[in-house]
């Protein structure tokens, strides 16, 4: 009895965001977005804004998903979206350097080729998922930084803009304040596509207030995306430095390629017991049909749909 009470209160305690496995036949696609892991007081108002913001990301993947288009088209379609609302911190609503200007990070993975693309420091790129995907169709490159993505998207058929078109209020209240408290709305995507293919796509301004040249785990394949048709597909978010020192998104993948552990085992693991507490998240979506939107910060900005039709929207646990 006391054995009992002692497994019961220990249940309790799991975490709310644990991935949940699917019972059903497996989904013909899914999709898993993420608007960043670091939730601010949200007042009712900003609260149904930041949900109708997932939701038309997440109907534009459920429609093109529906309609047969690819893994790589819909992450990067629907980063594309996230980036172009201001409410994120991606593309539009960039946060702030500490020198008052916006360097812009992205990754993007096809899980069938292992083909990838990132950049990390652009200016003036207005969506930098589609420079990431650029790079890794037009170049035969995996990376570019800086100035070098500069001149590369001279050579590209690329949207640009000046960098004070990410100029934002809100995020310049946030550098004043010196909040560089996880930069909340990094935008991600995940998706297993009706070809049974997967691809993951991941855009960032990085942290507030970040310094000189810093780049953090959104650019990294491995750290903040990773894409393999073998096992998952990944986009964290988060305190970066801990993505890629842990190499989250590959570290996940590789529980269940080597270790055989499902989607929803690996990313709880690496969540819950590999990072710290208050570090951030993933979403991940597996070969098999799984999805995993697990989290050990306060919350995580996050939506998520199959073709069983399953379709959901959270932020808090
Ligand atoms: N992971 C991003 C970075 O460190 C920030 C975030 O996800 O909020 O650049």
């Amino acid at each position: 009895m006391k054995h009992l009470s002692l497994l019961i209160s220990l249940a309790l305690l799991l975490p709310a965001c644990a991935s949940i496995h699917r019972s059903g036949p497996a989904p013909t696609w899914t999709i898993a977005i993420h608007g960043g892991a670091g939730v601010p007081e949200l007042s009712a108002e900003k609260e149904a804004a930041y949900r109708r913001s997932l939701s038309t990301a997440l109907e534009l993947g459920k429609r093109m998903l529906t309609e047969g288009a690819s893994a790589l088209d819909t992450v990067e379609q629907v980063v594309r979206v996230m980036e172009d609302d201001a409410l994120f911190n991606s593309g539009k609503g960039a946060v702030y350097t500490a020198e008052t200007k916006h360097e812009l990070d992205a990754s993007i993975m096809d899980g069938a080729t292992l083909n990838c693309g990132a950049i990390t420091g652009v200016k003036t790129v207005k969506n930098p998922i589609s420079l990431a995907r650029l790079v890794m169709e037009q170049s035969p490159h995996v990376f570019f930084s800086g100035d070098g993505a500069e001149r590369f998207a001279d050579g590209v058929e690329v949207e640009r803009v000046p960098n004070s078109y990410f100029d934002t209020p809100f995020r310049l209240q946030q550098l004043k304040d010196k909040l560089n408290n996880g930069s909340n709305g990094t935008v991600g995507c995940v998706v297993m596509d009706s070809h049974g293919n997967l691809a993951a796509a991941t855009s960032t301004g990085g942290m507030t207030a970040k310094q000189f040249g810093r780049i953090g785990d959104s650019p990294i394949i491995g750290a903040g995306t990773y894409a393999n048709n073998e096992s998952c597909a990944v986009s964290g978010t988060g305190f970066g430095e801990q993505f890629i020192r842990h190499t989250v998104a590959r570290d996940i993948a590789a529980q269940m390629e080597y270790g055989g552990k499902s989607l929803g085992e690996a990313a709880d693991h690496v969540i819950h017991s590999v990072l710290d507490a208050g570090d951030g998240g993933v979403v991940a979506v597996s070969r098999d049909g799984d999805i995993a939107m697990v989290f050990n910060s306060v919350g995580m900005f996050r939506a998520c749909a199959d073709a069983n039709g399953r379709s959901e929207i959270s932020i808090l646990k």
